[in-house]
């Protein structure tokens, strides 16, 4: 993959910058470029298709909305398996085509060429540092292998991930609560016996001794095996947790086994409320856009990233008022059962407890809530539009 890496391709302005080539920033420089605007997109990352964090689940709803390409997914699973923490497990299972695991470095390395083609410069190896405002935007300065750049904005967009420094910069708000996961990611040949017999299956782990206030995770879509733990930093050590999981579930992931180790910090906090503001805009989870719930942020990182490209670009013809309709109050009240539903899987820090609410799960109307949750088709983030329209009607002032 070619990167417009050398600091002389570096333009001293552009339209809009971009920091961060994860998901998030790669849809909205994607969707600013394809409209002609000029934009650089910077990553720390010498090539940010490597060394992805993510396991990559993408959702039905993502699925059925956005045209990913089919050579950058795993094959369906529809079998999720709940398992308590004695190992009394219960199967759903869905009749639609539920979840595909991204091939995410194959994606983004396609992502970063379709931004390239339409006109993006890519400036990979390069750090964002600090941005300062200026009449009419930011100059924003980075450090591209020692040498520092200076490049003058309108706006400047924060894909930087969890911990967002550009957050920090614009004044906007900032992630306080985080998960951390991490996961090996093997062949399915290494991983020994396949889960949920031949079917592609998604096994969820409810246990506070290796995923407490999260959970741990098999997903096996018959190409690859993902296994990995979730859970407050400050509750367990995500890395002994993890060897525990394993050596519990049976999957050995020494010995060659192992092709990748992925993580990083899940923000749970849900969106954040001031993500927008005249320089700039935060997308992703620089914009706390996670169920706070299922952990679940790449739904929420391409459509807010669509709905922040067609703000900026109104931004940029002049239309000012366009920032009202960024702002994290028009997607909060999809997040109010979430949060709740969070703080329910919090108060569960026992064993026993968990054991418990558990046993609840495999009633009836457990099943039901549990479907809900896996297979709700309401997604993990608001339609904005809807959401636009619907803070108009709770009286929200949002000018459309
Ligand atoms: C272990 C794990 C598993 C997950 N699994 C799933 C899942 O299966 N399904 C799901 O929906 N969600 C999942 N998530 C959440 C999901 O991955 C994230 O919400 C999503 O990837 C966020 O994308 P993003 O583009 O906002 O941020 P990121 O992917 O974090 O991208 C941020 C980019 O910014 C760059 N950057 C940061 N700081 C700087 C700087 N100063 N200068 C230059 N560049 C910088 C980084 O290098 C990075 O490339 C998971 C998260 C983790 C940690």
């Amino acid at each position: 993959m070619k990167h417009d890496e050398s600091a002389g391709a570096c333009p001293d302005r552009s339209d809009v910058v971009v920091i961060g080539a994860g998901l998030a920033g790669l849809v909205v420089a994607g969707r600013l470029a394809e409209r002609g605007v000029s934009v650089v997109v910077v990553d720390r990352k010498a090539d940010p298709s490597a060394h992805v964090h993510t396991t990559g689940i993408f959702v039905r709803k993502t699925l059925e909305d956005f045209d990913l390409p089919e050579d950058c997914l795993g094959p369906v699973v529809r079998d999720v398996r709940l398992m308590s923490p004695a190992g009394r497990g219960m199967t759903i299972t869905s009749r639609h085509d539920e979840f595909r695991v991204g091939r995410m470095s194959r994606l983004y390395r396609r992502m970063l060429g379709e931004c390239q083609r339409a006109g993006a410069v890519v400036l990979a190896g390069t750090r964002y540092l600090s941005s300062r405002p200026v009449a009419g935007g930011s100059v924003v300065r980075l450090d591209h292998g020692g040498h520092r750049l200076e490049i003058t904005s309108r706006l400047l967009i924060g894909a930087d991930g969890a911990r967002s420094r550009v957050a920090r910069d614009l004044g906007l708000d900032q992630n306080t609560r985080w998960i951390v996961g991490v996961e090996d990611v093997l062949p399915v040949s290494s991983a020994g016996p396949r889960r949920g017999g031949t079917n592609p299956c998604f096994e969820c782990h409810l246990d506070p001794r290796v995923a407490p206030g999260y959970l741990a995770w098999v997903v096996d879509d018959g190409e690859d095996v993902h296994v990995g733990v979730g859970g407050y930093a400050s509750r367990f050590n995500a890395a002994s947790a993890l060897e525990e999981f394993r050596r519990r579930v049976g999957i050995n992931a020494e010995g060659g086994g192992r092709r990748e180790r992925r993580g990083g910090l899940i923000p749970v906090n849900g969106v954040l409320g001031r993500i927008g503001c005249p320089r700039g805009l935060l997308v992703g989870d620089a914009a706390g856009a996670v169920s706070p719930l299922t952990a679940g942020g790449l739904d929420p990182a391409i459509r807010l990233s669509v709905h922040a490209a067609g703000v900026a670009a109104e931004l940029l013809a002049g239309n000012d008022r366009a920032l009202a309709r960024y702002r994290g109050e028009v997607f909060g009240a999809r997040f109010i059962s979430r949060r709740w539903m969070r703080a329910g899987l919090d108060a569960v820090s026992s064993v026993a407890a968990m054991e418990a609410a558990c046993w609840c799960m495999r009633t009836p109307v457990g099943r039901v809530v549990a479907r809900h949750v896996f297979f709700g088709r309401g997604g993990s983030f608001p339609e904005p539009d809807r959401a636009i329209a619907a803070a108009n009607r709770r009286s929200v002032p949002v000018y459309v």
